[in-house]
């Protein structure tokens, strides 16, 4: 008994030190918390570092909101469910996307081909170790620091989401980094045009490369849907500083 009595009088010391460790931490933690809210409330869209840092929303249902750059990224056991061929969209087939996009990129795509600007798929969904591959191609050909410009290292890539396509023109299968820019041939135009209409947005467009972290891609899209992507396209948003200011900047949003 008297063992267990001075046990509980020793525990109640260390609770009365602990308390006083909290309340003294709380204190000290309030011009902190200040400061933070503070940078962001200026919601200042993050450098482009490298790192990685899984993203806020990395589960494959988050697919609209899950950011990726060159510093987050998301796991590498994330699988997209219901990947189907892009032939369902009447496309070429080879590759696969979520079957969430379907509709719409078949609009897109008959659409585009019926302006006299047909598009066909270049590349689709990557898995973990393909999207390892293709960076470490581009690395053999350019050296690592190159790489890093135009190729997203694996687990940033967005093919990664099911939810984005490189887009080429249907009638020719050149390299689409060998043109001085897609953009400016018929169906490269077409695209910046109009597929925001189709729920579809330019990720690295051509401008500050502080907003996009990579070289310009005009044949790179992600989809978001059509609600989604009228309002960016309105905005002139990138879509990495939409996803940021959207959903992520705060740091205790939901
Ligand atoms: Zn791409």
């Amino acid at each position: 008994m008297r063992n267990e009595g001075r046990d509980t009088g020793t525990m109640r010391r260390r609770y009365a030190t602990l308390l006083a460790l909290c309340v003294l931490q709380v204190t000290a933690a309030q011009p902190a918390l200040g400061a933070v809210r503070t940078v962001t409330a200026a919601r200042a869209l993050p450098e482009c570092r490298y790192d990685d840092v899984r993203t806020r929303y990395h589960e494959p249902s988050e697919w609209r909101r899950t950011l990726l750059d060159t510093f987050y990224k998301i796991p590498s056991s994330y699988v997209p469910g219901s990947l189907v061929s892009t032939e369902r969209a009447s496309l070429n087939g080879g590759y696969r996307i979520r079957r969430a996009v379907i509709e719409d990129l078949e609009a897109l795509a008959r659409t585009a081909r019926a302006a006299g600007a047909g598009v066909a798929v270049q590349s689709a969904y990557r898995s973990f170790a393909t999207q390892k591959r293709v960076f470490q191609s581009w690395v053999d050909q350019i050296g690592y620091e190159e790489a890093l410009k135009v190729s997203a290292r694996p687990g940033h890539s967005e093919h990664r989401l099911g939810t984005a396509i490189d887009f080429r023109s249907a009638k020719s299968t050149r390299a689409l980094w060998d043109y001085d820019d897609w953009a400016t041939t018929e169906s490269g135009r077409w695209m910046k045009q109009h597929a925001w209409r189709y729920g579809w947005l330019m990720t690295y467009t051509n401008g500050d490369k502080s907003e996009t972290c990579y070289s310009y891609e005009p044949w790179h899209y992600r989809y978001f849907g059509r609600e989604t992507t009228a309002a960016v396209h309105e905005s002139g948003m990138t879509v990495r500083r939409y996803l940021w200011e959207t959903y992520h900047s705060d740091p205790v949003a939901p």
